[in-house]
């Protein structure tokens, strides 16, 4: 059967397969604007459909006997602290209707064990999900409890201050005083705002400050009342270790810090890590209350009632052993003012 033969005008004829390029070195690919070159208007950047641009939030544990809890977006999400028991964690995700699959990583803030205690387990349940945290905190882990050394296999290392990209959110890891090995808050923006959640640290710090102050969520701990703490059964070392700057934050602390920071972008505040035996809600919830009102605001109890929505900021503690209602923050609505401007 004769060959096909392709004619081009003025040329001779060839077989086909003469008329392949015989040069096999490779080429460089060629950059240019293919846009350009074919005078293609270059499409514009199509706006998120609204419920792609909601942030998801719950609490599945929080304070000294064991901390958790979920960020996320359509798109998926992150754990941060696995401190809760493994199938705990699962099936609050289930019931809020979030398949472990969208899980991308679970992030630790340091290596005491109220955060870290079942985190391979989840690991070994779920082999798609990656462990973000520093070396040290892995160090940490590894020395102070009996964890597997398997865990270095999910492990992606993370620095302080370098964002990184999970899912749709970026997230920076900042430095808190405490006494792990590497203690740490994230600050996680996505779209046009910034979760930042801080628990166990003993105060605030420079950078720590940074990040919180531009929260317009924020998860921040209210670990104790002082006289509680003072007249409990604590062991005196204990009593004041706590109090240390590398213990934990006291309600008084932390009330008089968010009555520094609050402002009209802040929406959200998490009361965490309350101890059982040094606190309670109603305590802590006053204080921070008391602080915020004596600047004139007016502060609803995230519940999503009328009064709240009339409300300038929601504040509410998070429970300890249960895990929270689901929380959907939406767009704000407008561009963080004046924000652009700083620094
Ligand atoms: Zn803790
Ligand atoms: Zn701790």
């Amino acid at each position: 059967m004769a060959r096909r033969k392709i004619t081009f005008e003025g040329q001779m004829k060839l077989p086909f397969e003469e008329w392949e390029v015989l040069d096999t070195r490779p080429t460089k690919p060629v950059r240019r604007n293919v846009y350009a070159a074919a005078e293609i208007p270059v499409p514009e950047k199509k706006e998120p459909l609204p419920e792609d641009r909601l942030l998801y939030y719950f609490s599945i544990g929080s304070g000294s006997s064991g901390n958790s809890c979920y960020v996320g977006t359509r798109k998926g999400g992150i754990l941060i602290d696995a401190g809760v028991k493994a199938d705990i964690i699962e099936s609050t995700l289930a019931s809020n209707g979030i398949d472990m699959k969208k899980v991308v990583g679970v992030l630790l803030t340091h290596d005491h064990s109220d955060h870290v205690r079942y985190v391979y387990t989840l690991l070994r349940n779920h082999r798609h999900i990656r462990l973000y945290c520093t070396n040290r905190v892995l160090t940490g882990i590894l020395r102070r409890h009996s964890i597997s050394k398997r865990i270095k296999d999910y492990h992606s290392p993370i620095f302080k201050e370098i964002p990184f990209k999970l899912a749709d959110l970026e997230i920076t890891a900042f430095e808190v005083p405490h006494d792990g090995v590497d203690n740490m808050g994230f600050s996680i923006t996505f779209d046009d705002r910034n979760f930042v959640l801080a628990t166990d640290l003993g105060a605030v710090k420079e950078r720590a400050r940074h990040y919180m102050s531009r929260a317009n969520y924020l998860v921040i701990e209210a670990n104790y009342d002082l006289r509680m703490l003072l007249n409990g059964s604590y062991p005196e070392y204990l009593k004041a270790r706590i109090q240390t700057e590398a213990g934990h934050m006291d309600n008084v602390a932390t009330a008089a810090f968010l009555k520094e920071i609050v402002n009209p972008d802040l929406k959200n505040i998490f009361l965490c890590h309350l101890s059982k035996d040094n606190n309670t809600p109603q305590k802590a919830l006053k204080a921070v209350r008391d602080a915020l009102e004596e600047k004139g605001l007016k502060v609803g109890n995230a519940e999503d009632t009328l009064e709240d929505r009339k409300s300038d900021v929601q504040l509410m503690a998070l429970p300890r052993f249960e895990s929270s209602r689901l929380f959907v923050f939406r767009p704000l609505g407008k561009s963080l003012s004046q924000k652009e401007g700083e620094e």
